[in-house]
C-alpha cells in the first residue's frame, strides 16, 4: 500500500510540538505529559493500529525493515545488577565472564553478519563503565567495522563526555543506552546506579554528536503508568533518540525478574505503537524477546510501527530467531530490508 492510501482516522491524532519549537519557546512544557500517552494506551486495540500505521506512512517507508546485527564483544561478569541481565555477575545465570575480543574476530563476525544483510553492527560490552583504555581498545574495533562500510553502534555502559569523543573520533555511529523503565520504577530493577546517571550519559553521547538508540524493556512486573512513563521519558528527550529498541523480558532463570508475569502480546504491540505514533521518525526496533513473540505478534509489531529487528541467531547471550526464519518472514508479509548507505541519516522519509 502507498503512504496515505489509508481512510480517514476516526479518532484524533495527539499533536506535539517539535523539538525544534520547544526549545525556541524555552517552554518546560513537555511535548509529552503521561496522560496523553496513557490516553493512546487506553484507545481501542484497532484504533491505536490504526494511528500509529498512519503516523508510520507519514514518516517512513511501509514495507521497509532495518536489520541489526548485535556482537557481545566482552560477555558477562558486569558490576551491575540489572535485574534482568544475565551478565551481571552476581546472578547465577550459566554466562561466563570473558575478555573483549579480538579486532580480527570482530571483523570477522562483522563481515558474516554484512553477508547476511545487516546495514549496522552493533557492538555490547558487559561493563558498568569502560575505564579510557577500554575504549581506546573498543575505538580499534569500531574503525576495524566501519572500514566493512557498517554503520556503527555500540553499547558499553556509562560514559564520560571525552570517551564518547573518542568514540565518535574513530566513526561511531550510535550509542546505545536504555533507560529500560520509567524513573519510578527504576529502582525495582535496579540499584548499582541511579536514572540520572542514565539520562548523563545520553546527554554526553549526544553532545558527541552520536545519534541515540535507547529504549527499554516490558514485562519487567512494571504497572501501565510505568510503561507511558518509559515513553514518555525517551519521546520527551531533545531529540528523541533516532533509535528505541523495545525488549520483551527474557526471563533468564537465575536473574532476579525470572518469576516475572509474562507480557500479554497485544499490550506489547500497544507499546511498539505508542513509542510509534510519540517518536514518528525514530526507528523503532524490535529487540530482545522477538523468538518468544511468534510472527503473527511480530505481524502486528511491524503493522504497529516497528521497523527495525535484530538479525541474526544471538542477541548478546540470550536466543534470537535464526536469520533465515526472519527472511521467510519478511518475504511472507512482503517487507524488504533497508540496505541504507553508511552514516546517512536514519530517516527515510
Ligand atoms: S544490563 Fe548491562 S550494565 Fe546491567 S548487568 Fe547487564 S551488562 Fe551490566
Amino acid at each position: 500500500m502507498g503512504a496515505n492510501d489509508l481512510p480517514t482516522a476516526t479518532h484524533t491524532i495527539a499533536v506535539h510540538r517539535p523539538a525544534s519549537a520547544r526549545a525556541a519557546s524555552g517552554s518546560p512544557t513537555p511535548a509529552w505529559t503521561i496522560e496523553a500517552i496513557e490516553a493512546l494506551f487506553d484507545k481501542p486495540f484497532m484504533d491505536l493500529l490504526f494511528q500509529a500505521q498512519t503516523v508510520h506512512r507519514q514518516h517512513w517507508s511501509a514495507g521497509d525493515i532495518e536489520l541489526a546485527a548485535l556482537l557481545s564483544v566482552k560477555t558477562g561478569g558486569c558490576p551491575e545488577n540489572c535485574g534482568y541481565c544475565p551478565q551481571a555477575a552476581e546472578f547465577d545465570t550459566g554466562v561466563q565472564a570473558g575478555k573483549l575480543m579480538a579486532v580480527e574476530d570482530v571483523k570477522r563476525a562483522a563481515q558474516a553478519a554484512r553477508d547476511a544483510g545487516a546495514t549496522r553492527f552493533c557492538m555490547g560490552a558487559a561493563w558498568r563503565a569502560p575505564k579510557d583504555r577500554d575504549v581506546e581498545r573498543v575505538a580499534e574495533l569500531v574503525e576495524a567495522v566501519k572500514g566493512l562500510g557498517l554503520s556503527t553502534c555500540a553499547t558499553l555502559g556509562m560514559l564520560e563526555p571525552q570517551q564518547a569523543r573518542a568514540l565518535k573520533d574513530a566513526g561511531l555511529d550510535y550509542y546505545n543506552h536504555n533507560l529500560d523503565t520509567a524513573p519510578e520504577y527504576y529502582a525495582d530493577v535496579v540499584s548499582t546506579r541511579a536514572y540520572q546517571d542514565r539520562l548523563d550519559t545520553l546527554h554526553n553521547v549526544r553532545a558527541a554528536g552520536i545519534s541515540v538508540c535507547c529504549g527499554g524493556i516490558i514485562g519487567m512486573g512494571e504497572a501501565p503508568v510505568h510503561r507511558a512513563g518509559l515513553i514518555a521519558q525517551l519521546a520527551n528527550l531533545d531529540p528523541y533518540p533516532e533509535s528505541v529498541p523495545i525488549n520483551s523480558l527474557v526471563r533468564v532463570p537465575g536473574t532476579p525478574l525470572a518469576d516475572s508475569d509474562p507480557v500479554d502480546p497485544l499490550d506489547f504491540v500497544r507499546v511498539i505503537a505508542v513509542a510509534r505514533i510519540t517518536m514518528p521518525r525514530a526507528r523503532v526496533r524490535l529487540s530482545a524477546g522477538r523468538q518468544q513473540l511468534g510472527e503473527a505478534v511480530q505481524a502486528l509489531c511491524f503493522l504497529a510501527g516497528a521497523n527495525s529487528i535484530f538479525y541474526g541467531d544471538k542477541l548478546l547471550v540470550t536466543g534470537n530467531p535464526e536469520a533465515q526464519d526472519d527472511a521467510r518472514l519478511l518475504a511472507k508479509l512482503g517487507l524488504s530490508a533497508t540496505r541504507t548507505a553508511v552514516s546517512t541519516p536514519e530517516y527515510t522519509a
